[in-house]
């Protein structure tokens, strides 16, 4: 030190200091690191050299200066101190400094440029072959205190284990993936300008001279070469290098592959040799090599191929570009445009200038060619180019996602990933990438994909700083290898994922869950999807080695899977939207449309719905995901982080008849769903003062519009996600029954058995050594046990934590989520860990092996199981954390409709008034039994079913009422109290009434706000309970023919619904005063043509019911049943109606397909409806009975004459008119006869009138706005004057053969003709008949009406 120090006896104090501390820092950290290559030298000689680099380094401006702001840092201190990204350049003054920035940050003005940190490295590089690791090929410095990982533009083989200098260099910690992160891994460093050498300062540059290619040869001879293996042959190559593939690492071993070419030859080399997988770096496109000590292998994993490889003694050396063009005869290549397809030759566009915004020719030409029927299912060819640019955007890193240039998509996850480096703002170099054309919606329409065959290098490191990179996409490229995916698929992956951390994150799902949910979507998608996934194993060596070149990126199909992950929010904005652009308001009126008065006409268009499948979903099918929720109000709801949906959600029967009922499940509250299969409902509130058809396409006739949007599934078809704590352990049974009946799980069950066993593993640690002991002596049956208990114990303790109130509930569903992530995570984590393949097929051996052995005895045993730790009421063995609650099991007899009522009962801080209410009555089964924890929906004990059976009325007030979707008659629950003991609780009270009038016969119970309902899915079979039956349910025939029932109860198919006119709105309505005070008429059939019945909802006290939609199967309760002044039967709601819908209508039934059936008069008078309502008549017009033509005014009704109305009280000043038109005709077919009426649209059709005689007729009755005729004895009179030609044109008409025809007509029946003549009280009547002079008298039934709805001319017939 101190001849060191004698040195510089001029320097200044300070310089001094600084200089001392340089030599402790040298003779500490860099001396003892030296190998033997630098010679021997002492401290002091590495410190002076130092100091001498550093001055040279500073500049020449001030000769002797020292850059005392510079502190020297050692390799450890720097990884364990430096947690931000900084930048350290010796050589740049503050103006350079500054220019610097500006020009990095004007680049990408999103990002800011590096900090700068005066710092001074000094170190030696390393080739990462250090005695305590194994050599991975990566370049490091390295000092006494460490190594750090580094990257390098174009390093020389020189530089290894030299003392070195690093003037300009860039660190960037790397986000810790772990707790115990090597340190080496916790950032690298980007070493910017060429290493100083401290030592004897070697050429660093090359010498021409001095290489030695003395039996080396070319590329070509070497192909013809390893044609014939020589045992001990070693090959000494050169050439030049025109692809450096990606290291890879199978099965622990490293390795990589370069190709050498000269001319059109090209030669493989791999690199398998430990101590020169550092090459890799030093490799890059278009530059020259020799590389010795090559021998012949074949090559196991590429059969019949042999290629040269590296040995221990092989040694590289870089050639300067002009050498090897001296040495042979090669024309020049652009060191741009390799091409190593023969078949591409020529073809490639050039490098850095190829404007990949535009696609390449063979893509561009296929897009002109129109449509593309379907698409997704033509595979595309991709195209092998390079490519140079700068990183503008990471994307994910993780995942391999980049952006180049801000316009080119750069997808790295088919290579093994290599972080380093690849910031944005970095300059990158790509050979034979493929290029791809709008693989994926998501993503940029020109996508560049590296493959096992693409060269991919930094060429100049960013400047600028980058934010830390989210690590949950990270097992995304594994899943990728794993399934086989092509790239369309991965990038929606990588798009699922994206979307699924915005929409359900971190609410319903973890951040580190993401990825298990989107791979489980994938799975949903490629499944149902046919072909997803390619299957079949890859060949690496193929990929990379045999020309001409085929990989995974060869052939792309384009939007796979096609369908497109919506939010709940974007999905409820794509109905609105279609809502209104799918209307048309003319196809809303009926078929007599045009005669419709404004009174008719405006009720007509008041109301709508449209209907569309997701799955028909344009551009694309539709797909959702979401948490099924029972919110505050009476409608289920789909939700993610956007937003929430209504559902109307129906189940699959359990007879396996497939029919549908009513949703009764609770266990799916709090499921993580894929919805697939689901209708949008979109339906229109419209107020509107149309005075006639002619106006309909005039908007400003509608005064107010408002949609109601939602969405009808079947919960059958949903695939869960994530299952809520309920719905695991039902699955779990279903399960184990399947196993019984010895059938094999299916993959999804796997997936839940797998997740509970995660479970049962992450209980076991918890419980400690005395379980294991446990477990190893019971072994299975154990097992089982445990994980009963362990489920229970840890719902114990989620709800320990929860405190009272509504939230409780809501809480309690999402702490099943919770749990279930918990479990699901470590059991990924898990995989993870472990070769995938592997562990799952362990796994599934291993389950096979418990099916095995547990096989029939399962199911028995769980049972016990749960009768053991279920039947300790208040038992001593209950842990500190367990949660006492006290449950009763119900059978739902019947429900009455939700409604605003006032219940008048006193409720906390709220005033009296109406509240959202309904009441359930319900047989208690048993005695009220207490639990140590929640027993949520596990099979019903015989314990709870002993004792006597209860009627109780259930009253669910306010938040209570969410229930209402999923409580259905004739279902089994169990309703649970949470947080006491009490079994008063559970018993139903009589309500005395007001001024002591008993209210109800049955006890009532308000069911609280913090109570649960779990639903029995599978009650015991053998309690007499479940022969019980509600109130009888009819058909709609049984209503329509019963007498004397008042409230009746029935089924039926939705065939049209009209919203009934409302009294006048002053004001501007609002959607609540739109749906408010609605009055509905639904026509309810059982099957299209079958007799129908009117039920008229008032809607007016009722939250608004989502469903009634034509085509839909509802049951409706308790309606009351009323005979109309003409004796016609129709239902109308009552407070305690209640509608259901049972079954959704198919979308697509055309359910007019077929012609109604052909039916003889005199048998339709005799069976009247029970033989059909809608019939095919052939028959024979006898005469027109009535005639009637009207213009009418279409506000007012009055007639309407010339150009005006006639009313005349108040005058009416309306100036549009229809016309209207009305008919009946006597018609026989020789068995009986039926008077047929006849309306505008095909009275023209009756009268044989073409369609310009039809309209001038109309114009001629202009004058006089109407006519009656009707028939007298045998001609056909006026009420006025007898002379007036229109009349004598009509009724010579209508007396003619044109009219007097054989016709076949489809005609309905009137509602009076639905009970047969013979059974109708008026059914005959006194018929006087003359016969020359005589006159009978005879007993007549009355003819059959029809109304006629549609004229088949008798060409038209069949
Ligand atoms: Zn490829
Ligand atoms: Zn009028």
């Amino acid at each position: 030190m101190e001849s060191f120090m004698d040195n510089f006896r001029e320097r200044s104090e300070v310089e001094r200091e600084w200089l001392q501390e340089l030599f402790v820092f040298v003779r500490d950290n860099l001396y003892p690191v030296l190998g033997p290559s630098t010679g021997s030298v002492s401290p002091e000689q590495l410190s002076l050299a130092m100091i001498r680099r550093v001055e040279r380094a500073v500049g020449s401006s001030c000769a002797r200066s020292l850059p005392l702001s510079y502190r020297l840092i050692s390799v450890s201190e720097l990884v364990t101190w430096q947690r931000t990204p900084c930048c350290s350049n010796l050589t740049w003054s503050t103006a350079q400094h500054r220019e610097w920035v500006r020009e990095a940050e004007q680049a990408l003005p999103n990002h800011e440029a590096l900090p700068r940190a005066n710092l001074l490295l000094i170190g030696c590089l390393s080739d990462g072959c250090d005695p305590e690791r194994s050599c991975d090929g990566a370049w490091r410095v390295r000092d006494a205190t460490g190594t750090v990982h580094c990257e390098l533009l174009s390093p020389s083989p020189l530089w290894l284990g030299l003392p070195v200098l690093f003037p300009c260099w860039n660190y960037i910690p790397q986000p810790a993936p772990g707790k115990d992160q090597e340190v080496e891994e916790r950032g690298y460093l980007e070493l910017v300008g060429c290493p100083l050498p401290l030592t004897s300062d070697p050429e660093m540059t090359f010498n021409p001279a001095g290489v030695n290619l003395k039996r080396s040869v070319g590329v070509r001879e070497a192909a013809g070469l390893i044609q014939h293996r020589v045992r001990g042959l070693r090959v000494k190559v050169y050439g030049e290098v025109s692809g450096v593939y990606p290291r890879l690492n199978i099965a622990g071993k490293s390795f990589f592959c370069l190709r050498l070419r000269e001319g059109r030859h090209t030669l493989p080399l791999l690199v398998t040799e430990p101590c020169c997988l550092w090459w890799q770096q030093c490799l890059c496109v278009g530059g020259s090599v020799c590389v010795s000590g090559l021998r012949v292998c074949a090559l196991q994993g590429w059969s019949g191929n042999r290629v040269l490889c590296a040995t221990s003694q092989s040694s590289l050396t870089l050639l300067p570009d002009t050498l090897i063009q001296d040495l042979s005869d090669t024309p020049t290549l652009d060191m741009h445009t390799p091409d190593l397809d023969t078949d591409t030759v020529g073809s490639d566009p050039p490098l850095s200038d190829c404007s990949s915004t535009e696609c390449p020719l063979p893509e561009r030409e296929r897009q002109g060619a129109g449509p593309d029927p379907s698409p997704s299912l033509r595979p595309r060819l991709s195209k092998a180019i390079s490519y140079k640019g700068v990183l503008t955007s990471v994307l994910s890193a993780a995942a391999g996602l980049y952006v180049i240039d801000g316009k080119v998509g750069l997808c790295l996850a088919y290579q093994p990933l290599q972080r380093r480096g690849l910031r944005p703002g970095a300059e990158i170099e790509l050979h034979d990438v493929h290029f791809l054309y709008r693989p994926s919606p998501h993503f940029h329409p020109s996508m560049l994909c590296v493959c096992l065959r693409s060269s991919l290098r930094v060429t100049s490191f960013s400047r600028l700083g980058s934010e830390v990179d989210r690590p949950s996409d990270a097992p995304l490229p594994s899943l990728l290898l794993e399934r086989n995916l092509g790239v369309s698929q991965y990038l929606w992956l990588c798009h699922c994922c994206r979307a699924l951390r915005d929409r359900l994150v971190p609410r319903w799902v973890k951040e580190e869950r993401v990825y298990v949910v989107a791979r489980r979507l994938l799975e949903c998608v490629v499944t149902s999807e046919k072909g997803g996934g390619r299957g079949g194993r890859r060949d690496i060596y193929r990929e990379m080695l045999q020309e001409p070149h085929h990989c995974p990126l060869t052939e792309y199909s384009v939007s796979s899977p096609v369908c497109e992950y919506v939010s709940v929010s974007d999905c409820v904005s794509v109905m609105e939207n279609e809502c209104w652009t799918s209307l048309s308001l003319a196809s809303l009126l009926p078929a007599s449309g045009s005669s419709l008065t404004r009174a008719e006409l405006n009720p007509s268009v008041a109301w709508s719905v449209g209907l569309s499948l997701g799955q028909d979903s344009q551009p694309r099918p539709l797909l959702l995901v979401g948490v099924l929720e029972l919110p505050g109000t009476h409608t289920l709801r789909l939700r993610d982080q956007t937003g929430a949906v209504t559902c109307v959600a129906v189940e699959t029967g359990d007879d396996d008849s497939g029919g549908q009922r009513a949703a009764n499940n609770t266990a799916w509250i709090g499921c993580l769903v894929c919805v697939q299969r689901f209708t949008m409902v979109m339906e229109r509130f419209l107020q509107s003062e149309f005075p006639s058809y002619r106006h309909l396409d005039q908007d400003s006739y509608i005064t107010h519009r408002h949609c109601r949007v939602y969405i009808q599934l079947c919960l059958n078809d949903l695939q869960i996600l994530s299952p809520s704590a309920a719905m695991a352990s039902l699955l779990l049974r279903e399960n184990s029954r399947t196993t019984q009946g010895g059938e094999r799980e299916t993959e999804r069950d796997r997936g839940e058995m797998r997740e509970k066993r995660g479970e049962e593993r992450e209980e076991t640690r918890e419980k400690g050594g005395e379980e294991r002991e446990e477990r190893r002596e019971k072994g299975g049956e154990a097992r089982e046990e445990r994980r009963e208990k362990g489920g229970e114990e840890r719902e114990e303790r989620e709800e320990r934590r929860e405190k009272g109130g509504e939230a409780r509930e809501e809480r309690r569903e999402k702490g099943g989520e919770e749990r279930e992530e918990r479990r699901e995570k470590e059991g990924e984590e898990r995989e993870e860990r472990t070769d995938y393949v592997s562990e799952r097929k362990k796994r599934s051996s291993e389950e096979d092996r418990i099916e095995e052995r547990e096989g029939g005895a399962k199911r028995a045993r769980q049972n016990h199981t749960e009768n053991e730790t279920c039947s300790k009421p208040g038992g001593g063995a209950s842990l500190p954390g367990d949660w006492p609650c006290i449950s009763v099991v119900m059978c739902v007899e019947g429900k009455e409709g939700v409604a605003w009522r006032n219940e008048g009962i006193a409720c906390e801080g709220e005033e009296a008034g109406l509240s959202l209410c309904f009441s359930v009555r319900a047989d208690l089964i048993g005695q009220i039994q207490r639990w140590e924890r929640d027993p949520r929906n596990c099979p019903l004990q015989e314990r709870e079913t002993d004792g006597q059976t209860r009627t109780v009325e259930l009253l669910f007030v306010r938040s209570s009422v969410r229930w209402f979707p999923l409580i259905q008659a004739g279902s089994f629950y169990r309703l649970i109290a949470p947080n006491t003991q009490d079994p008063s609780v559970l018993i139903g009270c009589r309500v005395a009434g007001r001024s002591g009038v008993e209210l109800h016969t049955n006890p009532s119970l308000l069911v609280r706000s913090d109570w649960r309902i779990h639903t029995l899915t599978h009650p015991l079979l053998t309690t007499p309970y479940s022969q019980s039956i509600s109130q009888k349910v009819m058909s709609v025939a049984e209503v329509l023919d019963c007498s004397g029932v008042d409230l009746v109860s029935f089924h039926g198919v939705i065939s049209q619904r009209i919203t009934l006119q409302r009294g006048t709105t002053t004001h501007t309505p609002t959607q609540r005063d739109v749906e408010a005070g609605l009055s509905v008429r639904l026509t309810v059939c059982v099957e299209p043509r079958g007799r129908s019945l009117q039920v008229y909802l008032d809607l007016s006290r009722t939250p608004y019911p989502p469903g009634l939609v034509p085509g839909n199967t509802v049951l409706l309760t308790s309606f009351q049943r009323r005979l109309s002044r003409v004796g016609g039967v129709y239902c109308r709601s009552v407070p305690v109606s209640c509608l259901t819908i049972m079954a959704l209508g198919k979308t697509d039934t055309q359910s007019c397909d077929s012609p109604p059936p052909m039916i003889l008069l005199g048998v339709w008078a005799l069976a009247g409806a029970e033989q059909c309502v809608v019939g095919r008549v052939r028959g024979h017009v006898v005469c027109v009975l009535y005639l009637q033509l009207q213009w009418t005014c279409s506000l007012c009704g009055s007639i309407y004459t010339q150009e005006r109305c006639t009313r005349p009280q108040p005058p009416c000043n309306s100036t549009s008119a229809v016309f209207q038109a009305e008919a009946k005709a006597a018609v026989e077919d020789g068995s009986g006869e039926a008077h047929i009426w006849f309306s505008c649209p095909v009275i023209s059709g009756l009268l044989g009138l073409a369609m310009p005689q039809w309209e001038g007729l109309q114009r001629s009755l202009r004058v006089r706005g109407h006519l009656r005729v009707y028939t007298r004895g045998r001609s056909l009179v006026c009420d006025v004057e007898a002379e007036d030609p229109l009349l004598q044109y009509l009724s010579c008409v209508c007396s003619s053969s044109t009219v007097c025809r054989p016709l076949t007509l489809i005609c309905t029946l009137h509602t009076r003709s639905h009970t047969p003549a013979a059974r109708r009280e008026d059914s005959a009547q006194l018929k006087r008949f003359t016969r020359g002079d005589r006159e009978f008298v005879t007993r007549m039934p009355p003819p059959l009406q029809l109304t006629c709805t549609h004229i088949l001319e008798e060409r038209e017939r069949d």
